[in-house]
């Protein structure tokens, strides 16, 4: 009923200026969490204003259901807002303020009552109905914003960015609580636009991450779509790899000795080592870029078969408490190393990581990632 799906949409806002969004082709199934996700400036709020009515689209075609919406007024569309700036009325009280929109519509007093008690509870702003937003906490304000779109009973819930203004409890409070209320409300979908790939891992089924700057031009607005850990897991391409997972992945110079089926062949380092991915579709002697999470670069002073080893000196620590990141000058660059915060390395010390076929990522001169071979954790 409900799903939303883009066919092949470009935008640009004016003749002068460069493709906002460049072919962007993606579908949000009737009831799933789709986040994007992407830099700042990369196109996420054109989109999600494009969903919403907002936003004219230059070519191509948007459809809900199974209809083709390019030009279907924003109140017609069954869909509902929810900005960063939490946009109340600051002489409404948030019973008022939550009524507006449907009273607006004409709606009967009675209905009225019932949907904005119904959201008050979801919500738990109950007590606080006849309260002005002025006598609300930021996290409140947001969920009387919340509370607004709930009213309308939306088939889709569109957030730009609702969490940016709180501070960091907060937001993590907020959070789970977005993600109970897409379970409550059942068959509503949700689009949420986030910089943040925190938010984006935590809440989403479905991630669609966009590229930025030339990328969109070069190849299109949309990096990669998948569960979030598809694309912590299998990347496409050195920009995803990068934009996901926290630390950011570390990246090392290699050439390709030799592919296999089920493995690849790497010098590095004046070694030859083994990455559990599919390169066959390149030369030996390749230039390559080998990409290795700093949670997987486990420390050992005996390595076993097959594992490369980067050995350098320790530049630097910061320790986070459970964790402590060891910055290790090796393989041609600054290696960030995830340990847990109980092994405390002295500084000055000399570090030998392991590189684990199994955990290794493997991208070509253009970036783009081969496909990789090894068993994925579930
Ligand atoms: P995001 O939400 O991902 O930060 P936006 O969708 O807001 O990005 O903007 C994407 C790009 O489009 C940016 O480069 C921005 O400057 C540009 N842009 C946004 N709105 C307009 C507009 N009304 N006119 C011209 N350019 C715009
Ligand atoms: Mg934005």
């Amino acid at each position: 009923m409900s799903r939303i799906e883009f066919r092949n949409v470009c935008k640009r806002y004016a003749p002068d200026l460069p493709l906002t969004i460049h072919n962007a082709s993606l579908s949000i199934e009737q009831g799933e969490f789709c986040v994007f996700v992407g830099p700042s400036g990369c196109g996420k709020s054109t989109l999600l204003r494009m969903v919403a009515g907002l936003e004219d689209i230059s070519t191509g075609d948007l459809y809900i259901g199974d209809q083709r919406v390019n030009e279907l007024p924003p109140a017609q569309r069954g869909v509902a807002m929810v900005f960063q700036s939490y946009a109340l009325y600051p002489h409404m009280t948030v019973a008022e303020n939550m009524a507006f929109g449907l009273r607006v519509l004409g709606a009967d007093k009675a209905a009225i009552e019932r949907k904005v008690k119904e959201a008050a509870a979801i919500l738990q702003l109950t007590p606080l109905l006849d309260r002005l937003p002025k006598a609300l906490s930021g996290g409140q304000r947001q969920r009387v914003a919340i509370g607004r779109a709930i009213v309308k009973n939306p088939k889709v819930f569109l957030f730009d960015e609702p969490l940016s203004n709180l501070d960091a409890a907060l937001r993590v409070q907020t959070r789970l609580e977005i993600a109970r209320l897409h379970r409550d409300m059942g068959s509503a979908s949700m689009i949420y636009v986030t910089h943040d790939q925190v938010e984006a891992m935590t809440l989403a089924h479905k991630i669609v991450l966009l590229h930025t700057g030339e990328l969109i031009g070069a190849r299109g607005s949309v990096a990669q779509v998948g569960t979030p850990m598809d694309l912590y897991h299998r990347p496409a391409s050195v920009f995803v790899a990068e934009f996901i997972g926290s630390p950011r992945m570390n990246l090392l110079d290699a050439v390709l000795v030799r592919a296999e089926a089920d493995h690849a062949v790497l010098a590095l380092a004046g070694q030859q080592l083994r990455a559990d991915v599919d390169a066959r579709h390149l030369p030996a002697g390749a230039a390559v870029r080998l990409g290795v999470r700093p949670e997987h670069l486990p420390l050992a002073d005996h390595p076993p078969a097959q594992a490369g080893v980067l050995d350098g000196p320790l530049q630097h620590i910061e320790r986070l408490g459970d964790a402590s990141l060891l910055y290790v000058q090796a393989g041609g660059a600054l290696l960030t190393v995830r340990v847990d915060g109980s092994a405390l390395q002295p500084s000055g010390a000399r570090v030998r990581t392991l590189l684990l076929p199994e955990h290794l990522h493997l991208f070509d001169s253009d970036g783009l990632a081969c496909r990789r071979t090894a068993p994925l954790p579930h």
